[in-house]
């Protein structure tokens, strides 16, 4: 079979657009006269029937590929582990009584100047180390004049819209 001319391939890709053979049949520059028949015609033939189940094809790939990227990214942001990016340590206060590594120190319970609670720190993860539902997670910093704000996306958002995704609810 021949090549497709450009002008029928134009008219193949017009059809897409809304499926009426006849406006497609003005829209890729024909004369509008008998666009009906001329249309009818047009699609009757092989090259053109062959080139609009191709294209038919790619646009249903692109839709699936289109959705599963999203129900991907959604997922991520989910199931995403918020203490990964950001984590409050408790950490023995300065009076309390500890040995060891400090990463390891527990607040002492006999200590009277905390009774035990110790101190709580945040710590904010390195952001380049994330794993791929933190970074799904991460929605940026803003810095504020109390220090630097840790924004996430709203992973209930995101199940809840799984949810309809899956159980149309
Ligand atoms: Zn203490």
């Amino acid at each position: 079979m021949k090549p497709i001319s450009a002008k029928h391939a134009r008219f193949c890709l017009e059809y897409m657009r809304d499926g009426n053979a006849a406006a497609a049949y003005r829209r890729s520059g024909y004369a509008v006269k008998n666009a009906d028949v001329n249309a009818c015609r047009l699609m009757k033939r092989d090259d053109v029937k062959v080139l609009i189940v191709e294209l038919r094809q790619e646009v249903s790939v692109n839709l699936k590929l289109t959705a599963q990227d999203i129900i991907n990214k959604l997922t991520d942001i989910a199931f995403a582990d918020a203490a990964e990016l950001a984590q409050i340590k408790v950490l023995p206060c300065k009076f309390c009584e500890t040995d060891g590594p400090i990463r390891d120190q527990q607040p002492d319970p006999t200590c009277r100047e905390c009774d035990g609670l110790g101190r709580y720190t945040v710590y904010y993860a390195d952001t380049r180390y994330l794993s791929r539902r933190g970074k799904a997670l991460f929605a940026g910093v803003e810095q504020t004049r109390s220090g630097v704000k840790l924004r996430l996306h709203n992973s209930m958002k995101a199940l809840d819209m799984l949810v309809r995704i899956y159980f149309g609810r």
